[in-house]
């Protein structure tokens, strides 16, 4: 395999790529000429380097230096407001959210969804997200906003976390909402366009 097929090949592992969209990529980087591709090469280099997972939001991030509590950038920002926490299933649904460039609150990033076979939740951050509440409220929290997916598994989520905050939520007086369904059923998030996600956070109930 020659280094043009090497790269169309990896472009192809790509979520939602095939062969004919890896191969436009090649011949775009071919023609961008020389310092887009020692750019997009050097870019690539530094996410091995420096890649850490916010100890606030729980994201992962490119930090600048190794720290033992990395705060991301969004968290780090004092002028987002405290009042709001929106919590989020992955990375990738944090995003669609901040591509609509309506949320201006704080994230937290739960890991996933409970799965309905199984019910379990042990591979979610239940427990950190639990513990950071305290330290929050203090901090002026009003309002958790459930920003899960909208299928059965986003529902059951939602409903479980209902049930884990109800007793910090009637403590510390702030008040949980979910999304409203500007999304269709069975949508996600990630995939949502910044009009549908504002609605959906307008209409939050
Ligand atoms: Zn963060």
């Amino acid at each position: 395999m020659d280094s043009l097929e090497r790269l169309a090949s990896l472009f192809e592992k790509f979520p939602g790529i095939g062969p004919r969209q890896a191969e436009r990529f090649v011949q775009y980087l071919l023609r961008g000429g020389s310092a887009l591709r020692r750019e997009l090469a050097k870019t690539i280099e530094e996410l091995s380097g420096a890649v850490e997972r916010c100890s606030e939001c729980m994201r992962f991030f490119a930090s600048l230096k190794k720290s033992a509590t990395p705060v991301c950038t969004i968290c780090a920002d004092k002028d987002r407001d405290a009042k709001l926490l929106a919590i989020v299933a992955s990375n990738a649904d944090l995003n669609a959210l901040e591509r609509s460039h309506t949320y201006r609150g704080r994230y937290f990033v739960l890991g996933g969804t409970i799965s309905l076979a199984s019910e379990k939740t042990n591979h979610l951050r239940m427990r950190e997200l639990l513990s950071s509440i305290p330290a929050r409220a203090r901090n002026g929290l009003r309002e958790i906003i459930l920003a899960l997916p909208a299928n059965p598994e986003g529902d059951a989520t939602a409903v479980r976390l209902r049930e884990e905050l109800a007793p910090l939520s009637k403590e510390s007086k702030f008040a949980i909402t979910s999304l409203g369904r500007g999304l269709s059923t069975g949508s996600e998030l990630e995939y949502a366009d910044p009009d549908t996600i504002k609605n959906a956070l307008a209409g939050r109930k």
